[in-house]
């Protein structure tokens, strides 16, 4: 009834209000966070398939609220990318993993590989955060290739002069670079020969489907073949059952990530599992 449209026109432009009023009490929050570095890092066991053991971590932000708990990354670094932020919010990233990964050599006399995500918005701002980020690295004698840049499909897509300067400069220090959700952007392959990318990480909606007999297994086994013949390594994501691990290894998958070996967890529960007992 006419009523009944008007008051759910009335709902609807409260529910808007709210949704605003909200988001501007947590953009002042963000703002707040960035300042307080109210952040905290988990950490998600990247597995070598054939061995089962831990190759790499991958770390992952949460911000731990001062009053509303854990948010996730999906609900706020969209917003920060909006407010302008996601550099200071990279940096702290990318400098809190470093410590960790040095953390983890001196009680482990190892070598602790670290992949971190990184925003497109990251490489169209000041340039300044790599010189800075590669003298972190240098002052911490930590190696190149003991760090992961995890980047999407959408930055090569819009990639300028600008992005694949900051992008080979990453890798002449011996940066890895891989393209996280591979396989859902609408990109064309042609970056892959343009750039020099190390990884491929298989988006989980791929992963998702290969049990149930539909096509992406299919598609999963030929992304692992043409990135292994132009000499790229993969990693399966959001891997949950034995079955997904059993056919990704028989496909010739490289990696594997996701809950079936563990999901992301806090470092300190990552040192005790990983780090300081025997591998998985
Ligand atoms: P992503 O990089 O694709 O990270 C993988 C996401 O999948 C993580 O969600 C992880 O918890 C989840 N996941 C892992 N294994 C499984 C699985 O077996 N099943 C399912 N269903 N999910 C699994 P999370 O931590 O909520 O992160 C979401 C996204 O937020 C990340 O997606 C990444 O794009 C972004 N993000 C996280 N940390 C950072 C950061 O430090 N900087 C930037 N720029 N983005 C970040
Ligand atoms: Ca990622
Ligand atoms: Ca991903
Ligand atoms: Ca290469």
């Amino acid at each position: 009834s006419k009523h009944a449209g008007r008051n759910c026109y009335r709902f609807f432009t409260n529910e808007l209000q709210v949704n605003a009023q909200n988001k501007k009490m947590l953009s002042d929050d963000l703002r707040r966070a960035t300042y307080e570095n109210e952040f905290i890092l988990c950490y998600q066991p990247i597995i070598e398939l054939k061995t089962e053991e831990v190759a790499k971590a991958e770390a992952l932000v949460r911000w731990n609220h001062p009053s509303k708990g854990i948010i996730w990354p999906s609900q706020f670094i969209p917003l920060a990318e909006e407010m302008g932020l996601i550099s200071e919010i990279s940096s702290w990233v990318a400098e809190n993993a470093l410590k960790q990964s040095i953390l983890w050599r001196s009680m482990s006399g190892k070598e602790r590989p670290i992949s971190i995500n990184t925003s497109p918005l990251l490489y169209k701002g000041d340039p300044a955060w790599i010189e800075n980020w590669l003298q972190q690295l240098k002052a911490n004698h930590i190696p190149g290739n003991m760090i992961t840049i995890e980047i999407t499909e959408s930055l090569l897509m819009e990639s300028n002069d600008s992005i694949k300067s900051q992008l080979i400069t990453l890798r002449d220090h011996g940066v890895e670079v891989s393209i996280d959700d591979f396989g859902v952007g609408y990109s064309s392959l042609s970056y892959l020969q343009e750039l020099d990318i190390d990884v491929l990480k298989i988006d989980q909606s791929f992963v998702k489907g290969i049990e149930s007999g539909n096509d992406s297994l299919a598609l999963c086994e030929a992304v692992i073949v043409m990135a292994h013949r132009i000499g790229l390594k993969v990693i399966a994501e959001g891997i949950e059952t034995a079955k997904q691990h059993e056919l990704l290894l028989e496909a010739g998958c490289d990696y594997g990530q996701g809950y079936y070996y563990s999901k992301p967890i806090m470092a300190e529960e990552f040192t005790e599992r990983f780090i300081t007992q025997a591998p998985l």
